[in-house]
């Protein structure tokens, strides 16, 4: 047995090494994902992070100690559940932040320029920050940020239908001496010329995030802007090849369903025509889901996953998305809701915790430092679906009862799509860790992975 990636040093600490016991049947535990690659077989433990490589029988056989060790064969009655859920729970114990808020979404306004049908604000209020709550907000995550550096994720409606706010709370963040650096999920429409230099020079933008759901006829029917514009989809473009040079990372979403699946395809070429070798830009695929217990409309699980993956398959071989290597981290957090320090700051001033379910996961204001905490704790509430226990993904992946998506993402292809994705990871790891050059030197001849003659997995 050979290790690749290495258990996560946090959770090797509490599991420690696991004890054999005599006489014991063991098998292997459901926390186990693998994939075949060219010297053998890849194990990746999820709930520890450890990749390991096993070279044929014979080596499985010799490594069965280590296995139990490294807890990849656990004994028949063991329940790997219920213990993956006790180191969580222990690790997020021990490792709990001190009090302070460091991360702030805020909603500059609920108002936006596009009119997606899919967007879920349809039907909810829409409201706008003032230059009084603006400024109130500064005073208010300055305050409760106690000195620490702070992140800053704006958000909406389009946060920048209503920029001058982020001005006002950048600049007394600033006047204050404070430490802020800020992300931005937005329609990219207005993000150029002065608006990308208060960007880049005053609210600190790292990076933004933009999603495109078709090519030009496609994109333009669907966002269905207010604005005067023959042509949004190529100011699109031009503002993110433009904020790139700013220095902005630039993530481009590309909203997969069974509709527009085919044509994202397209759109990925005419992304790497346009962008490929480009710094600062890349590509990601993310489900449609619409709430109703459907993902994006597709006839079944298989098409799901089958037409999700080629996307993401395509933006990889085009060089539109990173390579990704299994997360070496124990999700204690399922998201900004159930993360104490994280807070959603609605136009009003009203503090949430939930970026969809905003209205309904108000826990208070910025102008009192009582917060309701049987609402932030009904927000921690966690939940399993019936899948969930023969999942290996198990250790790495829960949900929050409240949350609206909770009925929605494992019904289809999602439990599949996220098992094909980690196997990529773990090819990946073991071509950049050095696998494919250990089996060359030991075989003493070159041979390719599959990986690197671009072969899908
Ligand atoms: S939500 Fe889906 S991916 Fe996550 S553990 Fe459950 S079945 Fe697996
Ligand atoms: S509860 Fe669900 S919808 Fe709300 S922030 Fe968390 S993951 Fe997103």
């Amino acid at each position: 047995m050979k290790r690749i990636l290495d258990a996560e040093p946090a959770v090797a600490k509490l599991c420690g090494p696991q004890k054999a016991r005599e006489e014991a049947p063991y098998r292997m535990t459901r926390h186990c994902v693998s994939v075949p690659c060219e010297a053998g077989t890849l194990l990746y433990q999820t709930l520890t992070g450890q990749l390991v490589l096993i070279e044929g029988e014979a080596d499985f056989a010799a490594s069965r100690g280590a296995l139990i060790r490294d807890r990849f064969l656990v004994p028949e009655d063991f329940d790997e559940n219920e213990y993956a859920d006790s180191i969580r729970w222990l690790h997020r114990t021990l490792w709990k932040g001190k009090g302070a808020k460091t991360r702030f979404m805020i909603l500059t306004t609920t108002d936006c320029n596009a009119h997606c049908y899919y967007c879920f604000e349809h039907g909810k209020r829409r409201y706008t920050m003032t230059e009084k709550t603006a400024r109130d907000v500064a005073e208010y995550i300055f305050r409760a940020s106690k000195g620490k550096p702070v992140k800053l994720d704006w958000f909406g409606g389009e946060p920048l239908y209503n920029s001058e706010r982020i001005d006002i709370i950048c600049a007394m963040l600033r006047e204050k001496g404070a430490v802020y650096r800020s992300t931005m999920i937005s329609n990219g429409y207005y993000l150029r010329g002065d608006v990308l230099k208060r960007a880049t020079e005053l609210w600190n933008l790292e990076s933004v995030q933009i999603t495109l759901d078709g090519m030009k006829e496609t994109y333009n029917r669907v966002k269905a802007y207010s604005d005067e514009d023959p042509d949004p989809y190529e100011t699109v473009l031009r503002n993110i090849a433009e904020s790139a040079d700013a220095g902005v990372q630039v993530a481009i979403r590309l909203n997969v369903g069974a509709g527009n699946a085919e044509e994202l395809l397209s759109l990925c070429d005419e992304l790497a025509e346009r962008f490929g070798g480009k710094e600062r830009i890349i590509a990601y695929s993310s489900l449609l889901g619409d709430f109703n217990g459907h993902v994006g409309g597709f006839e079944d699980a298989e098409q799901e996953a089958r037409q999700y993956l080629a996307i993401k398959r395509r933006l990889r071989e085009l060089g539109l998305s990173e390579e990704r290597i299994p997360k070496n981290r124990t999700q204690t957090n399922c998201c900004k809701a159930d993360n104490d320090g994280c807070e959603i700051i609605l136009p009003d001033g009203g503090i949430a915790k939930c970026n969809i379910n905003y209205e309904e996961s108000r826990i208070g204001s910025i102008y009192s430092d009582e917060l309701d905490e049987n609402q932030v704790k009904s927000w921690k509430e966690e939940t399993r679906r019936p899948e969930c226990s023969d999942c290996p993904m198990y250790p790495r992946c829960y949900s929050l009862k409240k949350c609206p998506w909770v009925g929605v993402s494992c019904l289809d292809g999602v439990q599949k799509i996220r098992v094909e994705s980690l196997r990529d990871e773990m090819l990946t790891a073991y071509r950049k860790m050095g696998g494919s050059l250990r089996f060359k030197e030991k075989e003493n001849q070159p041979v390719e992975c599959e990986e690197q003659k671009g072969e899908e997995v």
